[in-house]
């Protein structure tokens, strides 16, 4: 049998562009015994779908190519898409949706949606080869398509099916890929900054400076490094440089230790007090009460408002949530999300080189790029 549709990739992409092309025969092929196996581990189990507040500065890629597709189904017409199968969610800071009972209320949707759909699950996609259709080779068959739509993912999580496959095909039809690297990551750190491994645990909220852009949110120290939302996000944009926390965002720090108080720095300051204690270590101040705090001192503490060190590197794909880079969208049609270079052939989702911040970005883009193909296939 010859399909109309072969997809490669049962995740959050190829299930929603399944979904949408009902009156075509459609194969899915994914090396998972199950569906969405992604979307189960995301956001703790709670799936962080989307984000009350999407544009293309969320994302790194060709910002016009994001806006244009983000535009083409928005995070309300997602929200409405799911609330229409009765899913609930719950809104949270900085604008996140998660469901409120689990995961699985997403999954589910899907595997209603999909029931027109002939999956192969547990075959591996080795090989893919064109002729007058494709052939998409796996260790135990051959799947014939007239369309084939690579919705594979990028490389982060190996453990749920991430392979290379995209990047491989997009290659041999002459596709070109930026190096895919692991980004939504924690980050490593230098000799220098040894004491934050000390602080293993601790989490507070702090801006990041990272190439031009500040971000917002959560720090986590963790034994390896730095992490939590605000580093994972800007894991996205750092190329090796150097990066500045500001630990009292919001805060005057100056007019905060001016005040003559009696109290200890590690009191005064609205910061955890483990964290002040190594940080007054790591800086050579003691922990003395702010009425005695010289000149100098002051100076030195005034690094909490622009902590700037260079990581010394990343946690690796084992634990990034998502790759950056990936195939170029310069050779991707906008509108159809087609190959420029070989008709019938198509990329959607993650393996693209479009890669949002830690928030419900990235499925709002997967969702929306696979909304976007639907729309230029169905008229086929
Ligand atoms: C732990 C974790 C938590 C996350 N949490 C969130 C979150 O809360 N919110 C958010 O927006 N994003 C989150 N993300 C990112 C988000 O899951 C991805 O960006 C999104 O799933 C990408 O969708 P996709 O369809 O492009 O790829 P995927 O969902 O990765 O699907 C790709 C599919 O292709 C299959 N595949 C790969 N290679 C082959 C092959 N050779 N043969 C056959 N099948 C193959 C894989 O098994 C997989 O099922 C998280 C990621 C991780 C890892």
């Amino acid at each position: 049998m010859i399909y109309d549709i072969a997809i490669i990739g049962a995740g959050a992409s190829g299930l929603m562009a399944a979904s949408q092309l009902t009156n075509r025969s459609i194969a899915i092929i994914d090396s998972n015994s199950k569906i969405g196996l992604k979307i189960l581990a995301s956001g703790g189990g709670k799936c962080n779908i989307t984000n009350k507040y999407v544009t293309s500065d969320n994302y790194l890629g060709d910002k016009k190519f994001i806006q244009k597709t983000l535009d083409s189904f928005t995070s309300e017409e997602l929200l409405d898409f799911v609330s229409s199968f009765d899913l609930k969610l719950e809104v949270r800071k900085y604008g996140q949706y998660f469901c409120k009972n689990s995961a699985k209320d997403v999954v589910s949707i899907f595997q209603k949606l999909t029931k027109h759909c002939h999956f192969f699950m547990g075959e591996k996609v080795l090989h893919v080869e064109h002729s007058r259709d494709f052939c998409i080779e796996t260790k135990n068959r051959v799947i014939k398509a007239k369309k084939l739509v690579v919705a594979s993912g990028g490389l982060s999580y190996a453990s749920i099916g991430a392979s290379s496959i995209g990047y491989e095909i997009a290659k041999s039809f002459g596709h070109s890929i930026k190096t895919p690297a692991p980004a939504l990551v924690g980050l490593t750190v230098q000799k220098e900054q040894f004491w934050m491994k000390n602080l293993s645990g601790i989490s507070f909220e702090v801006a990041l400076h990272v190439e031009g852009k500040t971000l917002k949110s959560d720090l986590l120290f963790t034994h390896k490094g730095v992490s939590g939302p605000v580093v994972l996000s800007g894991s996205l944009y750092w190329q090796k440089g150097k990066i500045a926390f500001d630990f009292l965002p919001d805060i005057d720090l100056i007019k905060l230790l001016k005040q003559k108080s009696k109290k200890l720095i590690s009191s005064q300051l609205p910061l955890p007090k483990r964290f002040v204690v190594e940080f007054l270590n790591s800086i050579g101040v003691e922990d003395k009460p702010c009425n005695r705090l010289k000149k100098d001192e002051i100076k030195k503490l005034e690094m909490l408002k622009n902590y700037e060190f260079a990581p010394a590197g990343n946690f690796g794909f084992t634990k990034a949530e998502v790759t950056k880079g990936g195939v170029s969208t310069d050779e991707i049609d906008s509108s159809t999300f087609e190959s420029k270079l070989q008709k019938n052939l198509y990329f959607i989702g993650e393996v693209l080189d479009v890669t949002g911040e830690l928030g419900g970005y990235n499925f709002q883009w997967a969702f929306a790029s696979a909304i976007r193909l639907t729309k230029g296939m169905k008229s086929w």
